[in-house]
């Protein structure tokens, strides 16, 4: 990715539509203010198929147990617990291209690494407590990725009641596709969405089993945080998720959507 000059993403891309949705929604950052820097911050964007745009990244938010059988399958009950959100780094993203087979290193710390498939949504504006109905207004368009996660440091700070960051929120645990403009995809309510390794289907769901559908999540994380241009959502994996060890190959797919494939290095 190219270095360039850092920029408080949102400021500049907010139509008129988005600031009746976004209240005060003209400065994301609360820092220092303008000035030169002593070093540059890389800025994380995605390609937009059939732009020459950049999308650029500003929070990559995750729900939990969104569908009802992973949710059993993780010890919960999904009718007693509803979905949940945590965040990754946005430096954790790893742009991977169609067609090609990515890369991706095995991290430190974890015996018990997992794939979890799952689609994404990228908001192209922002808003605090958005109600479901106009929840849509807000996506930009879609990808498709894997919340890779390490499963056992999961578990473990779980068990003691810790937070999940050393599990769910280390370098490049968040691989992704390109964004498809919603003008080109439409939305995502139903299509299959499947996973497998070495070319054996590990996961094999549909999006309409989604607890939470894409208006429901954005209306519920906006009841928590205002959301901004250039928050994605990744909106929760389905039943059979499991281990990769080094050099198996994981191949996904959505629905109206290009495959998305990476190697464990
Ligand atoms: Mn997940």
């Amino acid at each position: 990715m190219r270095m360039q000059r850092r920029e408080l993403i949102g400021s500049t891309v907010l139509g008129s539509a988005a600031l009746a949705l976004s209240g005060c929604a003209t400065a994301t950052a609360q820092g220092g203010g303008a000035g030169r820097t002593p070093f540059e911050v890389q800025r994380v964007t995605l390609p937009i198929v059939g732009s020459d745009e950049v999308f650029p990244v500003r929070r990559i938010y995750c729900i939990g147990r969104n569908y009802r059988a992973h949710a059993i399958e993780m010890g919960s009950n999904p009718d007693r617990e509803p979905p949940f959100f945590f965040q990754k780094p946005t430096d954790a993203i790893q742009y991977v291209a169609a067609g090609t087979v990515a890369d991706h290193p095995y991290p430190p710390l974890t015996r018990n690494y997992h794939y979890e498939a799952e689609l994404v949504a990228v908001l192209g504006r922002g808003g605090r407590n958005v109600p479901v109905d106009r929840a849509l207004d807000l996506v930009y368009g879609y990808s498709l990725g894997l919340d890779m996660t390490r499963r056992d440091l999961q578990r473990a700070m779980g068990d003691e009641k810790k937070p999940w960051e050393i599990g769910k929120s280390f370098d490049r645990s968040a691989p992704i596709g390109a964004v498809h403009r919603v003008a080109q995809t439409g939305h995502f309510r139903q299509g299959a969405i499947w996973l497998k390794v070495n070319g054996q289907v590990k996961q094999n769901a549909d999006l309409r089993q989604m607890i939470w559908s894409v208006a429901e999540q954005i209306s519920r994380l906006s009841e928590a945080n205002e959301l901004f241009p250039g928050d994605i959502i990744y909106s929760g994996t389905p039943e059979n998720v499991g281990p990769v060890v080094r050099g198996d190959v994981i191949e996904m797919h959505i629905d109206g959507l290009p495959n998305l494939s990476v190697r464990i290095t």
